[in-house]
Protein backbone atom coordinates (compact mmCIF):
# COMPACT_ATOMS: atom_id res chain seq x y z
CA UNK A 1 0.00 0.00 0.00
CA UNK A 2 1.27 3.68 -0.91
CA UNK A 3 0.55 6.48 1.61
CA UNK A 4 -1.21 8.31 -2.10
CA UNK A 5 -3.86 6.17 -2.43
CA UNK A 6 -7.46 7.11 -2.34
CA UNK A 7 -9.76 6.07 0.09
CA UNK A 8 -11.94 3.94 -2.21
CA UNK A 9 -8.65 1.61 -3.11
CA UNK A 10 -7.44 1.29 0.06
CA UNK A 11 -10.93 -0.05 1.07
CA UNK A 12 -10.44 -2.70 -1.61
CA UNK A 13 -6.94 -3.44 -1.68
CA UNK A 14 -5.28 -2.62 1.73
CA UNK A 15 -3.95 -5.47 3.64
CA UNK A 16 -4.01 -8.04 1.04
CA UNK A 17 -2.38 -9.70 -1.33
CA UNK A 18 -2.52 -12.60 -3.66
CA UNK A 19 -2.39 -15.98 -1.50
CA UNK A 20 1.42 -16.65 -2.02
CA UNK A 21 0.67 -20.51 -2.20
CA UNK A 22 -2.27 -20.53 -4.87
CA UNK A 23 -2.22 -17.11 -6.21
CA UNK A 24 -5.93 -16.70 -5.14
CA UNK A 25 -6.95 -13.34 -5.47
CA UNK A 26 -9.25 -13.19 -2.71
CA UNK A 27 -7.44 -13.50 1.45
CA UNK A 28 -8.18 -17.51 2.26
CA UNK A 29 -9.88 -18.11 5.75
CA UNK A 30 -6.80 -19.82 7.36
CA UNK A 31 -8.68 -22.50 9.69
CA UNK A 32 -5.60 -23.24 11.44
CA UNK A 33 -5.02 -23.04 15.11
CA UNK A 34 -1.48 -23.63 14.43
CA UNK A 35 1.83 -23.72 11.78
CA UNK A 36 4.42 -26.86 11.39
CA UNK A 37 8.08 -25.22 12.54
CA UNK A 38 10.58 -26.46 10.04
CA UNK A 39 13.18 -26.54 12.75
CA UNK A 40 13.75 -25.21 16.58
CA UNK A 41 12.96 -22.09 16.76
CA UNK A 42 12.33 -21.66 12.83
CA UNK A 43 8.97 -20.51 11.43
CA UNK A 44 7.12 -18.23 9.28
CA UNK A 45 6.40 -15.90 11.75
CA UNK A 46 3.48 -18.12 12.26
CA UNK A 47 3.13 -20.30 15.88
CA UNK A 48 0.00 -20.10 17.12
CA UNK A 49 -3.31 -18.62 15.64
CA UNK A 50 -4.38 -16.87 18.67
CA UNK A 51 -1.02 -15.02 18.48
CA UNK A 52 -1.38 -15.08 14.70
CA UNK A 53 -3.25 -15.57 11.68
CA UNK A 54 -3.10 -14.89 7.80
CA UNK A 55 -6.69 -13.67 7.74
CA UNK A 56 -6.85 -11.55 10.70
CA UNK A 57 -3.50 -9.87 9.84
CA UNK A 58 -5.27 -9.16 6.44
CA UNK A 59 -8.18 -7.25 8.39
CA UNK A 60 -6.00 -5.84 10.69
CA UNK A 61 -4.14 -4.16 7.91
CA UNK A 62 -6.76 -2.97 6.24
CA UNK A 63 -9.09 -1.05 8.85
CA UNK A 64 -5.69 0.19 10.19
CA UNK A 65 -5.25 1.83 6.75
CA UNK A 66 -8.70 2.87 6.27
CA UNK A 67 -8.06 5.53 9.48
CA UNK A 68 -5.04 6.20 8.13
CA UNK A 69 -3.08 3.92 10.83
CA UNK A 70 -0.58 2.25 10.74
CA UNK A 71 -1.42 -0.56 13.40
CA UNK A 72 -4.43 -2.23 13.33
CA UNK A 73 -5.62 -5.18 16.45
CA UNK A 74 -8.57 -6.94 15.65
CA UNK A 75 -11.26 -8.18 18.58
CA UNK A 76 -13.64 -10.67 18.76
CA UNK A 77 -16.83 -8.37 19.37
CA UNK A 78 -16.48 -3.96 19.50
CA UNK A 79 -16.51 -4.31 23.61
CA UNK A 80 -13.66 -6.40 23.76
CA UNK A 81 -12.15 -4.02 21.69
CA UNK A 82 -13.07 -1.20 23.98
CA UNK A 83 -12.07 -4.03 27.03
CA UNK A 84 -8.59 -3.59 25.79
CA UNK A 85 -8.35 -0.01 25.34
CA UNK A 86 -9.29 0.02 29.27
CA UNK A 87 -6.88 -2.49 29.82
CA UNK A 88 -3.92 -0.43 28.97
CA UNK A 89 -4.62 1.22 32.12
CA UNK A 90 -3.78 -0.29 36.07
CA UNK A 91 -5.60 0.02 39.12
CA UNK A 92 -5.67 3.19 40.36
CA UNK A 93 -5.81 5.00 37.04
CA UNK A 94 -8.98 7.55 36.36
CA UNK A 95 -10.58 7.87 33.33
CA UNK A 96 -13.34 9.92 32.15
CA UNK A 97 -15.58 8.76 29.83
CA UNK A 98 -18.30 10.85 27.42
CA UNK A 99 -21.91 10.77 29.07
CA UNK A 100 -23.37 9.56 25.73
CA UNK A 101 -21.55 6.68 25.41
CA UNK A 102 -22.49 3.28 24.27
CA UNK A 103 -24.34 1.42 26.86
CA UNK A 104 -22.49 -1.49 26.60
CA UNK A 105 -18.91 0.55 27.43
CA UNK A 106 -20.98 2.25 30.43
CA UNK A 107 -21.55 -0.89 31.79
CA UNK A 108 -17.95 -2.50 31.15
CA UNK A 109 -16.42 0.46 33.15
CA UNK A 110 -19.00 0.89 35.87
CA UNK A 111 -19.43 -2.90 36.78
CA UNK A 112 -16.41 -4.54 35.37
CA UNK A 113 -13.35 -2.53 34.75
CA UNK A 114 -14.54 -0.48 38.37
CA UNK A 115 -13.92 -3.42 40.51
CA UNK A 116 -10.45 -3.72 39.38
CA UNK A 117 -9.32 -0.04 40.88
CA UNK A 118 -10.06 2.09 37.95
CA UNK A 119 -11.71 5.02 38.58
CA UNK A 120 -14.13 7.45 36.18
CA UNK A 121 -15.61 10.55 35.69
CA UNK A 122 -18.82 10.59 33.09
CA UNK A 123 -18.17 14.23 31.14
CA UNK A 124 -20.37 16.02 28.20
CA UNK A 125 -17.42 15.84 26.01
CA UNK A 126 -18.45 18.83 23.77
CA UNK A 127 -18.27 20.91 26.83
CA UNK A 128 -14.40 21.50 26.66
CA UNK A 129 -15.45 23.59 30.17
CA UNK A 130 -16.93 20.33 31.94
CA UNK A 131 -13.74 18.24 30.65
CA UNK A 132 -10.99 21.01 31.82
CA UNK A 133 -12.74 20.27 35.82
CA UNK A 134 -12.90 16.30 35.42
CA UNK A 135 -9.12 15.91 34.45
CA UNK A 136 -7.43 14.88 37.46
CA UNK A 137 -3.55 14.27 37.52
CA UNK A 138 -3.92 10.56 36.96
CA UNK A 139 -5.97 10.74 34.50
CA UNK A 140 -5.10 7.97 31.76
CA UNK A 141 -7.54 7.89 29.26
CA UNK A 142 -10.44 10.12 27.89
CA UNK A 143 -12.67 8.40 25.68
CA UNK A 144 -15.42 9.66 23.70
CA UNK A 145 -17.69 8.90 20.75
CA UNK A 146 -18.63 11.45 18.40
CA UNK A 147 -21.47 11.71 17.18
CA UNK A 148 -23.08 9.88 20.06
CA UNK A 149 -26.08 7.58 20.02
CA UNK A 150 -28.65 8.03 19.54
CA UNK A 151 -29.04 11.96 20.21
CA UNK A 152 -26.18 12.56 17.63
CA UNK A 153 -24.01 15.15 19.50
CA UNK A 154 -20.52 15.98 18.34
CA UNK A 155 -17.31 16.20 20.48
CA UNK A 156 -14.94 18.31 19.04
CA UNK A 157 -11.47 16.51 19.09
CA UNK A 158 -9.12 19.07 17.53
CA UNK A 159 -10.24 20.73 20.77
CA UNK A 160 -10.18 17.75 23.29
CA UNK A 161 -6.43 17.29 21.46
CA UNK A 162 -5.67 20.71 22.67
CA UNK A 163 -7.04 20.85 25.95
CA UNK A 164 -5.30 17.83 26.74
CA UNK A 165 -1.71 19.39 25.45
CA UNK A 166 -2.79 22.79 27.05
CA UNK A 167 -3.15 21.00 30.40
CA UNK A 168 -0.14 18.82 29.87
CA UNK A 169 -2.43 15.67 30.54
CA UNK A 170 -0.83 12.04 30.18
CA UNK A 171 -3.77 10.93 28.89
CA UNK A 172 -4.29 8.85 25.83
CA UNK A 173 -7.36 10.25 23.75
CA UNK A 174 -9.42 7.18 22.44
CA UNK A 175 -12.13 7.69 19.99
CA UNK A 176 -15.38 5.09 18.88
CA UNK A 177 -15.50 5.67 15.19
CA UNK A 178 -17.92 3.24 14.71
CA UNK A 179 -20.84 5.79 13.76
CA UNK A 180 -18.90 7.98 11.38
CA UNK A 181 -16.65 5.89 9.95
CA UNK A 182 -13.46 6.85 8.48
CA UNK A 183 -15.25 6.99 5.25
CA UNK A 184 -16.93 10.38 6.97
CA UNK A 185 -14.33 11.27 10.04
CA UNK A 186 -10.64 10.19 10.56
CA UNK A 187 -9.59 10.90 14.38
CA UNK A 188 -6.38 10.06 14.01
CA UNK A 189 -5.67 13.17 11.93
CA UNK A 190 -7.53 15.61 14.39
CA UNK A 191 -5.05 14.42 17.36
CA UNK A 192 -6.84 10.95 18.84
CA UNK A 193 -4.15 8.06 19.74
CA UNK A 194 -6.34 5.54 19.13
CA UNK A 195 -9.69 5.15 17.19
CA UNK A 196 -11.69 1.95 17.97
CA UNK A 197 -15.06 0.70 16.25
CA UNK A 198 -17.31 -1.94 16.56
CA UNK A 199 -16.83 -3.45 13.27
CA UNK A 200 -20.18 -4.89 13.60
CA UNK A 201 -21.87 -1.99 12.40
CA UNK A 202 -21.03 -0.29 9.13
CA UNK A 203 -17.73 -1.46 8.09
CA UNK A 204 -18.90 -4.99 8.27
CA UNK A 205 -22.14 -3.79 7.28
CA UNK A 206 -23.94 -6.52 6.38
CA UNK A 207 -25.19 -7.41 9.95
CA UNK A 208 -23.99 -10.95 9.84
CA UNK A 209 -20.77 -10.90 11.97
CA UNK A 210 -19.69 -9.43 15.60
CA UNK A 211 -16.18 -7.65 15.85
CA UNK A 212 -14.14 -4.53 16.61
CA UNK A 213 -10.64 -3.51 16.28
CA UNK A 214 -8.43 -0.68 17.69
CA UNK A 215 -6.20 1.27 15.61
CA UNK A 216 -3.19 3.18 16.25
CA UNK A 217 0.41 5.27 14.93
CA UNK A 218 1.98 4.78 18.17
CA UNK A 219 4.23 1.44 17.42
CA UNK A 220 4.33 1.85 21.83
CA UNK A 221 0.39 1.68 21.97
CA UNK A 222 0.05 -0.93 19.23
CA UNK A 223 2.84 -3.61 20.87
CA UNK A 224 0.86 -3.05 24.36
CA UNK A 225 -2.75 -3.97 22.19
CA UNK A 226 -1.67 -7.11 20.89
CA UNK A 227 0.31 -8.11 23.81
CA UNK A 228 -3.41 -8.02 25.63
CA UNK A 229 -4.84 -9.29 22.40
CA UNK A 230 -2.92 -12.21 22.71
CA UNK A 231 -2.76 -12.63 26.91
CA UNK A 232 -6.40 -11.93 27.15
CA UNK A 233 -7.26 -13.92 24.12
CA UNK A 234 -10.61 -11.83 22.93
CA UNK A 235 -9.50 -12.53 19.20
CA UNK A 236 -11.31 -12.04 16.12
CA UNK A 237 -12.08 -14.84 14.58
CA UNK A 238 -10.78 -16.32 10.86
CA UNK A 239 -14.02 -16.04 9.40
CA UNK A 240 -15.45 -13.20 10.95
CA UNK A 241 -12.08 -11.63 9.72
CA UNK A 242 -12.83 -12.67 6.38
CA UNK A 243 -16.65 -11.12 6.47
CA UNK A 244 -15.31 -8.13 7.42
CA UNK A 245 -12.53 -7.42 4.65
CA UNK A 246 -15.42 -8.49 2.65
CA UNK A 247 -17.52 -5.26 4.01
CA UNK A 248 -14.91 -2.86 4.07
CA UNK A 249 -14.26 -3.51 -0.07
CA UNK A 250 -17.66 -1.84 -0.35
CA UNK A 251 -17.61 0.28 2.40
CA UNK A 252 -16.61 3.88 0.05
CA UNK A 253 -20.07 2.67 -1.71
CA UNK A 254 -22.02 2.26 1.18
CA UNK A 255 -21.60 4.99 3.38
CA UNK A 256 -22.13 7.42 0.48
CA UNK A 257 -25.44 5.96 -0.06
CA UNK A 258 -26.13 6.07 3.60
CA UNK A 259 -25.28 9.45 3.48
CA UNK A 260 -27.47 10.60 1.03
CA UNK A 261 -30.01 8.68 2.10
CA UNK A 262 -29.99 9.57 5.81
CA UNK A 263 -29.76 13.15 4.76
CA UNK A 264 -32.64 13.19 2.49
CA UNK A 265 -35.18 11.55 5.17
CA UNK A 266 -33.84 13.95 8.11
CA UNK A 267 -34.40 16.87 5.79
CA UNK A 268 -37.96 15.03 5.08
CA UNK A 269 -38.50 14.50 8.65
CA UNK A 270 -37.38 18.08 9.40
CA UNK A 271 -40.31 20.18 7.04
CA UNK A 272 -43.39 17.88 8.27
CA UNK A 273 -45.49 19.73 11.03
CA UNK A 274 -46.15 16.76 13.24
CA UNK A 275 -42.93 15.64 14.79
CA UNK A 276 -41.30 17.56 17.63
CA UNK A 277 -37.78 17.55 16.70
CA UNK A 278 -35.34 15.82 14.67
CA UNK A 279 -31.58 14.98 15.41
CA UNK A 280 -29.09 14.80 12.50
CA UNK A 281 -25.45 16.64 12.34
CA UNK A 282 -25.98 17.35 8.36
CA UNK A 283 -29.42 19.11 8.86
CA UNK A 284 -28.49 23.35 9.11
CA UNK A 285 -30.94 22.91 12.29
CA UNK A 286 -28.70 20.77 14.19
CA UNK A 287 -26.47 23.12 16.71
CA UNK A 288 -22.95 21.78 16.18
CA UNK A 289 -23.71 21.89 12.26
CA UNK A 290 -20.66 24.14 11.71
CA UNK A 291 -18.36 21.48 13.33
CA UNK A 292 -19.93 18.49 11.73
CA UNK A 293 -19.22 20.22 8.61
CA UNK A 294 -15.51 20.94 10.10
CA UNK A 295 -15.03 17.33 11.14
CA UNK A 296 -16.79 14.95 9.06
CA UNK A 297 -16.83 14.26 5.06
CA UNK A 298 -20.43 13.41 5.41
CA UNK A 299 -23.11 12.60 8.08
CA UNK A 300 -23.45 8.99 8.67
CA UNK A 301 -26.48 7.06 8.37
CA UNK A 302 -28.01 7.30 11.75
CA UNK A 303 -31.41 10.08 12.06
CA UNK A 304 -33.24 10.23 15.35
CA UNK A 305 -36.18 12.04 15.29
CA UNK A 306 -38.92 12.50 19.06
CA UNK A 307 -42.57 12.95 17.71
CA UNK A 308 -43.27 14.35 21.11
CA UNK A 309 -46.12 11.64 21.57
CA UNK A 310 -45.15 8.49 23.15
CA UNK A 311 -48.44 6.71 22.59
CA UNK A 312 -47.87 7.81 18.72
CA UNK A 313 -44.27 6.29 18.78
CA UNK A 314 -45.06 3.35 20.56
CA UNK A 315 -48.00 2.74 18.12
CA UNK A 316 -45.84 3.82 15.21
CA UNK A 317 -42.66 1.64 16.11
CA UNK A 318 -44.29 -1.55 14.42
CA UNK A 319 -46.06 -0.60 11.81
CA UNK A 320 -43.33 -0.28 9.64
CA UNK A 321 -42.86 -2.03 6.34
CA UNK A 322 -39.23 -2.33 5.16
CA UNK A 323 -37.93 -0.48 7.93
CA UNK A 324 -37.31 -3.35 10.38
CA UNK A 325 -37.62 -3.00 14.45
CA UNK A 326 -34.60 -4.22 15.77
CA UNK A 327 -31.22 -3.06 17.48
CA UNK A 328 -27.88 -2.64 15.86
CA UNK A 329 -27.38 -0.56 13.14
CA UNK A 330 -24.88 -0.19 9.93
CA UNK A 331 -26.34 -2.74 7.87
CA UNK A 332 -27.35 -2.43 4.11
CA UNK A 333 -30.80 -2.54 5.50
CA UNK A 334 -32.64 0.10 7.64
CA UNK A 335 -33.64 -0.52 11.17
CA UNK A 336 -36.26 1.61 13.35
CA UNK A 337 -34.94 1.17 17.36
CA UNK A 338 -36.93 2.76 20.31
CA UNK A 339 -34.01 3.46 22.57
CA UNK A 340 -35.82 3.85 25.91
CA UNK A 341 -37.17 0.14 25.46
CA UNK A 342 -34.45 -1.30 23.33
CA UNK A 343 -31.09 -0.13 23.97
CA UNK A 344 -31.30 2.42 26.32
CA UNK A 345 -33.77 0.67 28.80
CA UNK A 346 -30.45 0.08 31.36
CA UNK A 347 -29.81 3.59 31.35
CA UNK A 348 -31.36 5.11 34.53
CA UNK A 349 -34.43 7.38 33.54
CA UNK A 350 -33.11 10.89 34.91
CA UNK A 351 -30.12 10.23 32.72
CA UNK A 352 -31.86 9.53 29.88
CA UNK A 353 -33.97 12.46 30.84
CA UNK A 354 -31.14 14.71 31.13
CA UNK A 355 -30.12 13.27 27.48
CA UNK A 356 -32.93 13.98 25.82
CA UNK A 357 -33.64 10.28 25.14
CA UNK A 358 -37.48 10.51 25.50
CA UNK A 359 -39.97 8.31 25.36
CA UNK A 360 -40.92 9.55 22.02
CA UNK A 361 -37.75 9.33 20.51
CA UNK A 362 -36.93 6.66 17.16
CA UNK A 363 -33.75 6.19 16.21
CA UNK A 364 -33.34 4.96 12.48
CA UNK A 365 -30.37 3.24 10.78
CA UNK A 366 -31.00 4.68 7.25
CA UNK A 367 -29.89 1.61 4.77
CA UNK A 368 -28.63 1.38 1.17
CA UNK A 369 -32.37 0.94 -0.32
CA UNK A 370 -33.86 3.08 -2.81
CA UNK A 371 -34.57 6.26 -0.22
CA UNK A 372 -38.14 6.71 -2.13
CA UNK A 373 -39.10 3.68 -0.61
CA UNK A 374 -37.74 4.54 2.94
CA UNK A 375 -39.93 7.66 2.90
CA UNK A 376 -43.14 6.24 1.48
CA UNK A 377 -42.39 3.69 4.67
CA UNK A 378 -42.08 6.56 7.15
CA UNK A 379 -45.24 8.14 5.73
CA UNK A 380 -47.30 5.63 6.05
CA UNK A 381 -46.16 4.62 9.55
CA UNK A 382 -46.15 8.36 10.52
CA UNK A 383 -50.30 8.14 9.61
CA UNK A 384 -51.14 4.95 11.12
C1 LIG B 1 -22.33 -1.62 18.95
C2 LIG B 1 -21.41 -0.62 19.49
C3 LIG B 1 -20.37 -0.99 20.37
C4 LIG B 1 -20.20 -2.40 20.85
O1 LIG B 1 -19.84 -3.26 19.83
P1 LIG B 1 -20.18 -4.84 19.81
O2 LIG B 1 -19.60 -5.27 18.51
O3 LIG B 1 -21.67 -4.96 19.89
O4 LIG B 1 -19.51 -5.45 20.98
C5 LIG B 1 -19.51 -0.01 20.82
N1 LIG B 1 -19.67 1.29 20.44
C6 LIG B 1 -20.65 1.68 19.61
C7 LIG B 1 -20.77 3.12 19.24
C8 LIG B 1 -21.55 0.75 19.12
O5 LIG B 1 -22.54 1.15 18.31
Amino acid sequence: MTTTQRFATTCIHAGQQPDLLSGALMTPVYFTSTYIQEGLNQHRGYEYARTRNPTRDAVEGNLAALEGAEFGVAFASGLAATQAVLELLSSGDHLVLGDNVYGGTFRLVDKIMSRFGLTYTQVDTSDLAALRAAIQPHTKLVMLETPTNPMLGLTDIEAVRGLLKELGAPAILAVDNTFATPFNQRPLELGADLVFHSTTKYLNGHSDSIGGVVVTNSAELSERLHFIQNAAGAILSPMESWLVLRGTKTLHLRMERHNANALQIARWLEQRKDLKSVYYPGLESHPQHELAKRQMKGFSGIVSFDTGDAERTRRMAATFKIFALAESLGGVESLICHPVSMTHGSVPEGDRAKLGITDSLLRLSVGVEDVRDLIEDLEQALKA
